[in-house]
């Protein structure tokens, strides 16, 4: 190779939207609004599989590995896409989380305004520091995510600003493709797929770009769909809102979820199940997940895991079966969480034999 030559550019991914233009309403006359989205990496499960003698084929879709580290960078690549396309001066939501990062960071590679209102005092500091850098309008209402939502849809109505929760139509439009990758990265359709459910956003979309890819032609059969809420939070598995929705999950901490009916068609459709998770059987998930396959996943996104590992309990799967558990998003947003299942570390002079001895047993 001449000095200076870099090997042949490889085709880069180009994000959901051109990759999957055909399954989405997009034009020419789109500006399109890309972070490079999508392409996610499909992970093989294999220690888990030991350690709980799981005789399954498992595999983690990793989305913290998007832009802002969840798969709501999937539905807003397209949200802020219309959005521009309609000539809107601004993009709100009402968040708890990954949706205002996510709509943050689209804005501010649009080149529009972000409003997020968010009730007060319920948000990791993660998320909320993503939202404050992308140069977000951030908002904390004294009040909860259910009245912050209200006031977000009387401001659409007023002004000519464009509304980014998942009850815009192109959020979900945007996160079916996940179900096309999960197809092509595995050159077959898993026999079950696995999320954790809080608005029930994600569940419908993932359902979506199954049924649409199947009439395409693209695959010749649908997954089993398996959602799972959090046991304090669990209003699909009760069939009632929740009216104070409690978890360690707070990405799943929803009493009312916007896409009720989409998560219960996904589930009588495909044949599947829509089940509840202990916090506690979500942090044993969540801590497996980061110490014996490596991956630091949020716990909302550690529910998938836990409700496979329930079932497998229960018999419900055959040997051999292929699963896919979606992990929503990174752990890095909420570090505080480790500390409710790990020890912090101790301290130790520096001194070598002082930390030999620390360290008796591992050296
Ligand atoms: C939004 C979110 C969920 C819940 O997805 P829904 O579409 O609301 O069911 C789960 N995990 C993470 C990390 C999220 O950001």
């Amino acid at each position: 190779m001449e000095k200076g030559e870099c090997n042949s550019p490889k085709i880069s991914w180009r994000g959901i939207i051109e990759e999957y233009r055909e399954f989405l309403p997009v034009t020419d006359k789109t500006p399109i609004v890309t972070l490079k989205e999508g392409n996610t990496p499909l992970i093989k499960v294999l220690n888990l599989k030991e350690k709980l003698n799981l005789d399954l084929e498992l595999y983690f879709k990793f989305d913290g590995a998007n832009p802002t580290g969840s798969f709501k960078d999937r539905g807003m690549t397209l949200a802020l896409s219309k959005a521009m396309e309609a000539g809107s001066k601004a993009v709100i939501c009402a968040s708890t989380g990954n949706t205002s990062a996510s709509a943050a960071a689209y804005a501010a590679k649009g080149g529009i305004k972000a409003i997020v209102l968010i009730p007060e005092g319920k948000i990791a500091l993660g998320k909320l520091a993503q939202a404050l850098v992308h140069g977000a309008h951030v908002l904390q209402i004294k009040g909860n995510f259910d009245e912050a939502l209200s006031i977000v849809k009387a401001l659409v109505e007023r002004y000519p600003i464009t509304l980014v929760n998942s009850i815009n139509p192109f959020r979900l439009e945007g996160q079916k493709s996940a179900a096309f990758e999960v197809c092509d990265q595995l050159g077959f359709v898993p026999k079950y797929h696995a999320l954790p459910v809080g608005n029930a956003g994600n569940i419908t979309a993932y359902w979506k770009g199954y049924k649409e890819y199947n009439s395409a032609n693209r695959i010749s059969s649908l997954p089993v769909m398996l959602g799972f809420q959090a046991a304090g939070a669990a209003p699909i598995v009760l069939g009632k809102p929740i009216e104070k929705p409690e978890t360690v999950a707070t990405a799943i901490r929803i009493g009312n979820p916007a896409s009720w009916k989409g998560a219960v068609a996904a589930r009588d459709e495909s044949g599947g199940r829509i089940d509840a998770v202990t916090d506690g059987e979500i942090l044993n998930a969540y801590k497996l997940i980061a110490c014996i396959e490596g991956i630091f996943c949020e716990p909302a996104s550690a529910a998938s895991l836990a409700g496979v590992i329930k079932l497998y309990k229960e018999n419900y799967f055959r040997t051999g079966d292929s699963v896919v558990c979606t992990l929503t998003g990174s752990g890095l947003k909420d570090p505080d969480t480790v500390f409710k299942v790990i020890k912090e570390p101790v301290k130790v002079e520096a001194n070598i034999g002082k930390v030999e001895r620390a360290l008796e047993g591992i050296l």
